[in-house]
């Protein structure tokens, strides 16, 4: 043992709460710190696409909160989100079909802290919570927090299969759902579904957590409606500006019962006393010029354009083997790769990784809360390069083949 004269002035070994201290487990972020070299394509990241972010209407919007609002716009504001904001909100979810009051709308710091918050308000250690499986691996993560005890719900190639829910949801508060182009899957629900999904709330009695980023993400058609419009009763959704405007103004918002909204009101009162107000006035404008209408379609154009690239790169290039399947997403970002079960995506990964053309994407067995298929990947398309979307789906291919 060494000894030290530092008197009790070197930093000492932190005590960290069981709940809070660094798991060290997170071997997809080791994974992917293998694959920022400048070199590797990565189909890894579910970040949007930069050159869908509307510069010049943000700048125009954020001038004018400068000239017309700016010491509001610098100054605290209400803990439920700026009234424009809301009111922009609920106007913009009932003219998208579910009809909306301002009230329902709270506003929170990207819909990251929505899934914490949720999970703090419904969870004690131990509590049962419904997860699609695979379901978003930052949802897991933040729900973990709240050490719930997970139970996977049914899932298909149809998506999450209500009519096989049965007495594992009995006794569980709340079910995490992401019915419309899902993370990691891009698989959305049928209105049938959905359906089935509202009367199973209420057959077992549990809430609905909706996570809807990518609703507005659709190809061509628009989606099935939101939960809300099945189960309003028990329907919270999430909703996000990260994929329609801007990730890094981390402005997220629920609708949901007064019930919800007032709970969230308090807690988020103690943890952060209110979003932003700057970008709140700067996204609250940027919705009353319409400017979702103006610039949706242009997303939608780059998302499926890419997504095209990359299914035909795939039904091109991948082996023809019957255990070798892809989704097909009508919207949102990600692609979710199905491979024969004597192949461990991992491993493919690292492989990839080494080839000549080098190539990253997130080995499919986080996404699962309990029982992970090693043989699955989630592939993201939005940011990469029509020319290198179809290289990098060659190395997979090819890297692909020798593991058969
Ligand atoms: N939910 C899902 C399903 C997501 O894919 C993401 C972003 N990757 C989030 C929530 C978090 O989004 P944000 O905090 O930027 O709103």
């Amino acid at each position: 043992m060494t000894t030290c004269d530092c008197k009790n002035t070197c930093t000492p070994t932190p005590v960290f709460s069981q709940i809070g201290k660094p798991k060290g487990n997170s071997i997809i972020q080791d994974i992917l710190a293998l694959a920022s070299r400048p070199e590797v394509i990565s189909f890894g990241g579910g970040l949007p696409s930069p050159e869908g972010f509307p510069l010049e209407a943000v700048k125009e919007a954020a001038d004018w909160v400068i000239d017309n609002q700016g010491r509001r716009a610098l100054q605290y504001s209400a803990v439920e989100g700026v009234m424009e904001l809301r009111t922009a909100l609920a106007h913009w979810e009932t003219e998208n079909g579910v009809p909306t009051k301002p009230e329902e709308v709270l506003v929170c710091s990207g819909s990251q802290q929505g899934l914490d918050m949720i999970a703090r308000l419904f969870l004690d250690p131990g509590s049962k919570m419904l997860v699609e499986s695979p379901t978003y691996l930052g949802a897991l993560q933040a729900f973990q927090l709240s050490q719930p005890e997970f139970v996977e719900l049914p899932c298909d190639e149809q998506g999450l299969n209500p009519a096989a829910m049965g007495e594992e949801c009995r006794g569980a508060r709340l079910a995490y759902v992401m019915p419309t182009f899902q993370n990691p899957t891009g698989r959305s629900i049928d209105v049938e579904r959905r359906k089935l999904l509202a009367e199973k709330a209420r057959e077992y009695d549990f809430w609905i957590l909706e996570d809807n980023p990518y609703g507005q993400i659709y190809y061509d058609e628009k989606p099935a409606l939101s939960m809300r419009a099945f189960a309003p009763e028990r329907t919270i959704t999430l909703n996000t500006m990260s994929k329609v405007l801007a990730p890094g103004f981390r402005l997220g918002y629920f609708m949901a019962p007064k019930i919800i909204i007032d709970a969230l009101s308090e807690m988020k009162t103690a943890i952060d006393l209110h979003t932003a107000t700057y970008t709140q006035l700067i996204t609250a404008r940027c919705l009353e010029l319409d400017l979702m209408k103006k610039h949706l379609p242009y997303v939608r154009g780059i998302y499926k354009q890419h997504a095209e690239c990359m299914l035909n790169a795939l039904e091109t290039y991948l082996p023809k083997h019957p255990q070798i399947k892809w989704t097909h997403p009508k919207g949102g970002m990600f692609i979710w790769l199905e491979l024969p079960e004597n192949v461990d995506a991992t491993e493919l990964l690292k492989a990839c990784i080494a080839a000549e053309v080098p190539v990253a994407f997130v080995p499919g067995f986080a996404f699962y809360a309990n029982h992970p298929k090693h043989n699955t990947a989630r592939l993201s398309f939005v940011t990469v390069p029509e020319e290198k979307i179809v290289a990098g789906v060659k190395t997979i291919a090819e890297t692909l083949q020798k593991f058969l």
